[in-house]
């Protein structure tokens, strides 16, 4: 890649963010692409978020990815708010606009969990049995949101703090979306087609939990968000009954694709950038 006076600068702000893999995902397909551009990770303090939004604008910073814990403050300091982020109340994905000096906000995590199923598992709208999600924090929002923008399937939302899962499924769509008790997930996988784990439960090998999904449709999909480790007890218990499991690296990829797409105006090539970033997981 040749850096010039030209190169535009793309950019993750998250606290931690060294960890991020979204560098190494977009460089390929800005390489891949031959765009005179680069993408690099930038921490930031937490009390100087809006700060450093400002003068990444400044500086013509032409698009930035928001991750932990910015998402919501993204949505709040951007100029305009897609309908899915007013829906959500959270941004993952900002474009520069050059005349209001300033960013617009999208969220891209929910639409990249599906581009991931349509590229993997193309037949999920298909399979008989309703849509189970698990958790109710930001990633499940926006899959729900997502999930209810693409499909008409009964979703059965299942959270902790079901108070919380409530909320969801009254702000996005109470009639498609119903919400369940933790206690009675093993009544609610019974028969189900997809089973998405969007909570934190299994992240870094941190309470990992294995629910028992012989009952789901023996075709059903069964689906992480978690990527660190890449194999959660949680996919482990899939395994064990021989349905389809797929961890969360897709969903990392679908969103990073369509947010290289509001960038750039095409979408890459999704299954290059899952293999790039199991590449880079690797090794
Ligand atoms: P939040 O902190 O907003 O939400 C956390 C969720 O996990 C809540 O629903 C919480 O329940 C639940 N939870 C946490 N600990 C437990 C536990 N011990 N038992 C049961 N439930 C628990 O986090 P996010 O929504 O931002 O992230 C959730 C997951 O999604 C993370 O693992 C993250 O890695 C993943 N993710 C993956 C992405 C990808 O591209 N693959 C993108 C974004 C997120 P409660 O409300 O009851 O506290």
């Amino acid at each position: 890649m040749k850096i010039s006076g030209s190169t535009e600068l793309y950019a993750v702000l998250g606290n931690p963010v060294r960890h991020s893999m979204s560098p190494v995902l977009q460089n390929a397909w800005i390489q891949a692409h031959g765009f005179n551009a680069l993408y690099v990770a930038l921490p930031v303090e937490l009390e100087n978020f809006e700060t450093a939004l400002q003068g990444l604008a400044a500086s013509d910073v032409c698009g930035l990815n928001i991750t932990t814990p910015f998402k919501e403050r993204a949505a709040e300091a951007a100029l305009r708010q897609s309908d899915r982020v007013k829906l959500v109340g959270a941004a993952n994905c900002l474009s520069l606009d050059r005349a209001g000096r300033g960013y617009d906000a999208n969220n891209t995590d929910g639409d990249g969990l599906v581009a991931d199923l349509d590229a993997r598992a193309a037949d999920w709208r298909d399979l008989d049995g309703q849509i189970v999600v698990l958790g109710a924090g930001g990633a499940a929002r926006s899959i729900l949101a997502a999930l209810s923008a693409h499909s008409e399937k009964a979703i059965r939302v299942i959270n902790r703090d079901q108070e919380r899962a409530q909320k969801i499924a009254n702000d996005l769509n109470p009639k498609q979306i119903q919400v369940g008790t933790w206690q009675d997930l093993p009544q609610h996988l019974a028969g189900a087609s997809l089973a998405i784990n969007a909570t934190s439960q299994g992240l870094n090998n941190q309470s990992p939990f294995s629910p028992d999904f012989s009952s789901t449709q023996p075709d059903a999909i069964i689906y992480d968000t978690i990527y660190s480790p890449r194999m959660t007890a949680y996919l482990e218990s899939a395994r064990a009954a021989k349905r389809r499991h797929f961890d969360g690296l897709g969903m990392l990829a679908g969103q990073g694709a369509l947010a290289f797409q509001h960038w750039f105006g095409l979408l890459p090539d999704l299954r290059d950038g899952l293999r790039t970033l199991e590449k880079a997981f690797a090794g």
